[in-house]
């Protein structure tokens, strides 16, 4: 069983999406183990996403997850991780699948609408940057 960090950044949350991006993760058979809402600071958006801090689009990026409420949750599944990054789409939307949640709701390359880690190490950390042994329910 892995686990993955799924975030409706956002520009999701702010668009009405929490519902159908759950519709669809849970239509896709993956189990919801943690969720919560919250608002990043500007600093704990650069926390998050400290691995992209030398990329020019970091300092947009930062601003923007900081810019609004956002969905964090825990998901579980035999592999998860891979399966939650299909369901959401490749990161420039015009050219994530058909059918994806970035490909269907995307606006821009930033405002994808979906986070998901992309490694079991990314997973691992991620999960603990939001979320204590607690608030992990299964
Ligand atoms: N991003 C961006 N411009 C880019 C690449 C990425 O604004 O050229 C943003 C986008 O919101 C993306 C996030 O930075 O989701 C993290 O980038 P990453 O390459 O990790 O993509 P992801 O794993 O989210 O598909
Ligand atoms: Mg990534």
């Amino acid at each position: 069983m892995e686990r993955t960090l799924s975030i409706i950044k956002p520009d999701g949350v702010g668009r009405g999406l929490t519902g159908e991006v759950i519709k669809r993760l849970e239509n896709s058979k993956m189990k919801i183990i943690a969720m919560k809402m919250l608002k990043m600071t500007e600093k704990q958006a650069q926390g998050f996403y400290a691995v992209h801090k030398e990329r020019p689009f970091f300092d947009s990026l930062t601003n923007f997850m900081s810019s609004g409420p956002v969905v964090v949750m825990v998901l579980e599944g035999e592999n998860v991780i891979l399966k939650y990054r299909d369901l959401m789409g490749a990161t420039n939307y015009k050219e994530a699948e058909e059918g994806t949640i970035r490909r269907d709701f995307a606006t821009d390359i930033e405002k994808n609408v979906v986070h998901g880690s992309d490694s079991q190490e990314s997973s691992d950390s991620e999960i603990g940057y939001f979320f204590n042994s607690f608030e992990i329910v299964n």
